[in-house]
């Protein structure tokens, strides 16, 4: 049953069966990833330097197993891509430093903003100077291709519930089977070729398996259906309310992914009073919520603390339908004139 699982995620991301490491989670795949000690069939030597985007889920901003020292940040650009210059820019600064084995982990779409990174781009130029490149892919599968071929990336990291499978299971893929992590997070028997020790969640891979052989015959047509529903939802949200921003507008999104503020009106208010017309949306990154916190991808656009805690992000899926935005502008035009009605009073 495992075996079938494997050879399931692997054709959704084209890679070999053998190359699939399932985990208990993304975040633990992300941990296993990022580690120092990385080897290939005929480089050993430990990679001497983590790389990482400004708006990497904080299951990567917590650097796995580098040290804080050896971490640095790459920026990006007031549309929530990359900046690929910068990232030359800081590849070419340490490889003159003599740190020449970098690893770079850069998200294959941010996971607040739903904006879709120049992943392949970004491949091109960790090349170059010989350094791997980690994709945490988590927020594509469904939405957009996944080919680890194109994206080029060296190891990549996925998650079953993102993909419509059990909670509870991630997998690190391998583009190389050469590539080798020596320092494994869970040690123990010889599970998962000693990558992952410990008696697997057998459901929960085999959840895993089935929603990814689905997600690859059908995540083209439900992209089609997301993106239109999506763009109404958008254009609805701004003729009711024309100062609404949506964050990463101008670059490629995710089609489901809408994070939007109005300034004046507080992300908390906003998702409550949706929630009592029937609305389930999230202040910013829904794995993070819960937690008050303001968001670090949208300072690291650029965004202002204040914005940003106006930040409402709404998610559609296969199933959402003409219907649902229709009902969520409806709602929408009662919350955000309730709402507003406070501050434009304020200004006045
Ligand atoms: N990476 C991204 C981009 C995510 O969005 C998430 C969860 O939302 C994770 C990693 C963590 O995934 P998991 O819940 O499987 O640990």
């Amino acid at each position: 049953v495992i075996e079938q699982a494997r050879e399931q995620v692997a054709s959704l991301v084209g890679a070999a069966a053998s190359d699939v490491v399932f985990a208990a989670s993304a975040t633990e795949a992300n941990m296993l990833a990022l580690s120092p000690a990385i080897e290939t069939a005929d480089d050993k030597t430990p990679r001497d330097r983590l790389l990482m985007s400004a708006i990497e889920h904080t299951s990567v901003r917590s650097g796995g197993r580098f040290a804080r020292a050896a971490i640095d940040d790459i920026p990006v650009l007031g549309d929530g891509r990359v900046d690929l210059v910068a990232l030359a820019e800081k590849l070419s600064e340490v490889a003159a430093a003599g740190i020449r084995r970098p690893l770079v982990s850069i998200m294959l779409a941010n996971n607040e903003t739903g904006v879709v990174q120049p992943v392949s781009e970004a491949a091109r130029i960790v090349h170059e100077i010989g350094g791997l490149l980690h994709v945490d892919a988590v927020q594509g599968p469904g939405r957009i291709g996944v080919d680890m071929a194109v994206l080029g990336a060296d190891l990549l990291t996925l998650s079953s519930h993102k993909l419509g499978g059990p909670k509870g299971v991630g997998a690190l893929v391998r583009r190389r089977s050469d590539l080798h992590i020596a320092d494994p997070l869970v040690r123990g028997g010889g599970q998962e070729r000693g990558m992952r020790a410990g008696t697997e969640d057998v459901a929960g891979i085999a959840g895993f398996g089935a929603a990814a052989a689905e997600v690859h015959r059908n995540w083209e047509v439900e992209r089609q259906h997301m993106a239109p529903l999506r763009d109404r939802l958008e254009a609805g949200l701004k003729a009711t309310t024309p100062d609404a921003i949506v964050f990463g507008e101008g670059a490629e999104r995710l089609p489901n992914t809408t994070l939007f503020a109005v300034p004046g009106m507080k992300a908390e208010t906003a998702v409550i009073a949706l929630d009592l017309a029937g609305i389930a949306v999230s202040s910013g990154a829904a794995c993070s919520s819960g937690k008050v916190q303001s968001s670090h991808v949208l300072a690291a656009m650029g965004f202002s603390p204040a914005l940003a805690r106006g930040a409402v992000r709404v998610s559609l899926g296969r199933d959402s339908s003409d219907s649902d935005i229709e009902g969520f502008l409806n709602a929408w035009i009662k919350v955000s004139e309730a709402l507003l009605k406070g501050t434009k009073g304020m200004a006045a």
